[in-house]
This record gives C-alpha cells, structure tokens and sequence, in this order.
C-alpha cells in the first residue's frame, strides 16, 4: 500500500483524510492548525512536525489547502524533498497557472504530478463521498485511484495533467453563481411577503429549480445553519480565480464578475467566514427583508 501524506486538515482534509485511515493507508498528516491533527492522531496517523519530513515519510502527498498560494509555497518546500517516482496530488481549488506550474515544476525533480480538486461539500468528504475531477497521466491516475476511491464515491478522469483544475472551475462557476441567483431570488420573494415553502414548491415543480436551492440550502441556510462547510471567503476567492483565468483564456464571464463583487460586498459586511448559501442573508440584510427560514 502507498504511504500517504496529507496537508491540510480544515472542513475537507479532515474527512477526506479521517477515509484514507479508515481504509488502513499508512498516513501522516500535517496542519498549521494542531486540533484536526491530533483528531487523526486518534484514528492512527502518525504527524510530521514540518512539511519536508512528511515529504520524506510519503510516496503519494496530497495537499488540500485553502488556495494557490498556500499550495505553491507547500509544494516548494515539498519537491526538494520528495523522491523520484512519488506523485504530488493537489485537490485544493487553485488556478491554471498554478496547476501547470507545479506540474512543470515535479516533472523537472521526477515526481508524478496529479491535480484532482474536489466537487460536493465538506458534509461528503466526511462521509467518504466526495466526487473527484481528476487531471492526470494514466500511469499517475492508476495509482492515485485507490486512494481516491477511498475518499469518494465519483471519480473521474478528465484527461491529463490541468484538466481536473479547469474542470473544477467550470463547475464552480455554476455553484457558486446559482448561490447568488438563489438570494436574489428569494429576497425578492421576501420582500413580497410570500409563503417560503409555497415559493418553493412553484420552483422546484418548474425549470427554474437547482440543486443548490433544492439540495444544499434546505440543510443549510434555509434552516439557519450558517457554519461553513465551504465558506463564503473561498468561494469568493473561487469567483476570483474564474474571472482570472476567464479573462486569460479571452472568453467574457459578466456574470461572474457580477457575482464576484456581491460575494466581495458579503465580505464587507462580516460574512466571509460563513457557509456560501449565507449569501442569502448577506442579499437580504442589503435588501432589507428578513432572511427567509423554514419552519
Ligand atoms: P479550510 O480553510 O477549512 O482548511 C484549510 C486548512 O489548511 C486549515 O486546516 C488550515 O489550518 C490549513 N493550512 C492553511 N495554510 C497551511 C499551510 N501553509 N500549511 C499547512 N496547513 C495549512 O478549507 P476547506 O474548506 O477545507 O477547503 C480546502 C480547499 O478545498 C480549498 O481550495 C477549497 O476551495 C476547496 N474545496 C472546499 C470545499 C468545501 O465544501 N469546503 C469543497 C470543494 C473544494
């Protein structure tokens, strides 16, 4: 079996790596953070008190940090120390320009490179259930599998090394837009004074409905949990990254750029640290409307 390393242990790392020990991987585990260390010391992982020992101590490193660049300045310190042949796999939410770097950067010190970022939310990486959008050669992608079979339920494979990373931020962009269109919608429908539930069953009976309303909100918001599983500062760095890498590629995203700032105004207003369906309070404190809640 492959000795896995993992960095960073926040609302996914944790479940993701929490799966990997109970399908028996040898692991260590490496956080800024000393709580979810100790929490995976508990189910028998061993951890390192820096990044190059874990490199040492590791055949498959995978990091999910909050973003580029943690990611860039992690993997520096790790390919000086990571031997030939080990595969460096990143599943955190990052740019192209990033994903392609790091991927230049281990071919050069013959380390595998492996982008798999992650969809679904923090609630399925504790259940084993994430799906994973995988970026990466076929000989790399055979031995990363396992693993991500162990944190998951989906994997897929979307061609070579850059491909998982561009995947995610096409998906991205529709989640997280459907977030702001979902808090526009419904401060509207607040501001008319209409039945929440009754304006919810009229949208999911019709084209207008979406998994995010439908699926993520009643568990989340829209019953007042508004602790972050994917926190309204990452998806606001998620919107930045799109738009970059939008802009790059020439293709326009007025919508995004939209969503962008209202997800930046919510951080103005003290939600950045709240779960991204808290968009619809942040909407609705701007509209003036009493955020909607079940009953
Ligand atoms: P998080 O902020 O909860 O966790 C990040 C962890 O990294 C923290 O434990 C922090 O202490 C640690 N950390 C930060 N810098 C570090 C460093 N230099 N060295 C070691 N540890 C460091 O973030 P998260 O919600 O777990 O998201 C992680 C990544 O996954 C992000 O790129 C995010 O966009 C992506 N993602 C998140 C979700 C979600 O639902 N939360 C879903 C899919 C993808």
């Amino acid at each position: 079996m492959e000795r896995v390393g993992f960095i960073g242990l926040g609302n996914m790392g944790r479940g993701m790596a929490s799966n990997l020990r109970r399908k028996q991987f040898p692991l260590t585990v490496y956080d800024l953070n000393p709580a979810p260390v100790a929490a995976l010391g508990e189910l028998g992982a061993e951890s390192a008190d820096s990044v190059e020992a874990l490199a040492r101590h590791s055949n498959i490193v995978v990091t999910m940090l909050p973003g580029p660049k943690e990611v860039s300045a992690t993997a520096e310190q790790l390919l000086c120390k990571m031997a030939p042949g080990s595969i460096l796999m990143d599943s955190s939410t990052v740019d192209p320009e990033t994903t392609d770097a790091l991927a230049k950067a281990a071919a050069a010190r013959g380390v595998g490179f492996v982008d798999a970022p992650v969809g679904r939310l923090a609630a399925h990486a504790a259940r084993g259930e994430s799906l994973f959008m995988v970026g990466a050669s076929d000989a790399d992608f055979a031995r990363v599998k396992p693993l991500l079979e162990a944190m998951g339920t989906t994997v897929h494979h979307c061609g070579g090394p850059g491909t998982g990373t561009r995947t995610k931020l096409v998906n991205n962009y529709l989640a997280i837009i459907l977030c702001q269109l979902n808090a526009e919608a419904l401060s509207l429908s607040a501001a008319f004074g209409l039945d929440l539930e009754k304006t919810l069953d009229v949208i999911h009976g019709t084209t207008a409905t979406n998994g995010q309303l439908k699926i993520n909100w009643p568990d989340k918001v829209l019953k007042g949990d508004t602790a972050p599983g994917f926190a309204i500062d990452l998806a606001h760095k998620d919107l930045s990254l799109i738009v970059q890498a939008a802009n790059a590629a020439r293709v326009p995203l007025p919508v995004a750029a939209a969503a962008r700032e209202a997800f930046s105004t919510a951080r103005a207003q003290g939600f950045g640290k709240n779960d991204f369906s808290a968009i619809l309070d942040a909407q609705c404190k701007l509209a003036g409307v009493p955020a909607p809640r079940l009953k």
